[in-house]
This record gives C-alpha cells, sequence and structure tokens, in this order.
C-alpha cells in the first residue's frame, strides 16, 4: 500500500504553494506559483496528458522543499532541485511525472547541445545556472539521453519551463490544475 491517497497528496501540495509560492523565482520576474501555473497552463494549452500537466506544475517544487536562498546560483552553487523533486515525488506519484520532473535540467543541457538558437534564447539566469548544472551536453551524452524513455517528455516540459516567466500572464488556478492529480498519483500496492 501506498501511504499516501490523492487527498492526501493535493493538500500538501496547497501547503507548499501557500507557504512558499510567493517566494520569487530566482532570477525571473515571476513568483514561483505564477511560473508553476504558466507552466501547466502551457502544458494544458498543448493538450498534454495529466502527468505531463502535473510534471509542469510540480516541476520545480524542489526549490520550495530546501532552505537556500532564491539567487543561490549567483554564489556558484547548483542547488540540485531536479534532483530533491524526483526525490519527493517518487513516493507519490506515477513514473512519468517522476522522470519528466527529474530530467527538465538534463533536458536543458540537452537542447543547449542539439537547438542553436535555443541557447541565445535562455534567460540571463537560466544560462548562468547552465554552467552549474554542466553546460552543453557532449555527442555522447545527446546520444544516451535519446535512449530515455522519458527524454521527449522532459524536453516538452523544459520548453514550457523556458516560456513561463512572463510577468502578469493570466492562468487557471491551482485548484484547477490539482484535478489532474488523481490520475497521476500512484496507486495501492497489490
Ligand atoms: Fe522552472
Amino acid at each position: 500500500m501506498t501511504d499516501r491517497n490523492a487527498t492526501e497528496i493535493i493538500r500538501e501540495i496547497r501547503d507548499i504553494f501557500d507557504h512558499r509560492g510567493a517566494e520569487w523565482y530566482g532570477g525571473e520576474a515571476v513568483s514561483q506559483v505564477e511560473h508553476a501555473l504558466q507552466s501547466a497552463a502551457l502544458a494544458e494549452g498543448e493538450a498534454a496528458p495529466p502527468s505531463l500537466i502535473v510534471a509542469a506544475l510540480l516541476h520545480d517544487v524542489g526549490h520550495l522543499l530546501h532552505d537556500l536562498p532564491e539567487d543561490v546560483a549567483n554564489h556558484g552553487v547548483d542547488d540540485r532541485h531536479e534532483s530533491l523533486a524526483a526525490g519527493w515525488l517518487k513516493s507519490r506519484f506515477v513514473r512519468p511525472v517522476v522522470e519528466a520532473v527529474g530530467m527538465h535540467v538534463t533536458a536543458k543541457r540537452y537542447l543547449c547541445a542539439v537547438d542553436p538558437q535555443y541557447l541565445g534564447q535562455l534567460s540571463p539566469a537560466s544560462e548562468k545556472s547552465l554552467r552549474l548544472q554542466g553546460g552543453p551536453m557532449s555527442k555522447a551524452e545527446v546520444q544516451q539521453f535519446e535512449q530515455h524513455a522519458s527524454f521527449r517528455d522532459a524536453v516538452r516540459l523544459r520548453r514550457w519551463d523556458d516560456a513561463a516567466k512572463v510577468p502578469g500572464a493570466p492562468t487557471p488556478s491551482l485548484e484547477h490544475f490539482l484535478q489532474y492529480v488523481p490520475d497521476t498519483v500512484l496507486g495501492p500496492r497489490p
């Protein structure tokens, strides 16, 4: 049996955003909750499956689970927020959610290597963190990444992440996106 059900998980997500959603999204002009809602709205706008909409909503939950300052990249520290998030999601959500989130930073390194325009479009904050995250992938890393079952999901999520930084952009509410959670939580183990 999993020890949490969808209702509890929804409560946890509400609590996290209630407590810390107003925090600034490091180096950008939107808050954490605005960034999360914009990401989820972009996913929903492309009719992505519920697992990817939830992944978009929660992709940066790692930032809200640690106590490092939001400008930590300015101090030369990679907060490894994608691993923190994946660890938290793993006991709650199905694998596609966990993997897309866990790979969304690697997907940035991938896109920097395969899409010449992508690197030029990164925000200054994202460019700075790229260096800490290992820079663009090598050819061998690109080939390896493309073998992964969740690689396309991670790349889609990454593009929504990059686009979800528009100050004041209107989005549906957190409650709207929480309706996708029950379809994406881990079922009870037999
Ligand atoms: Fe993000």
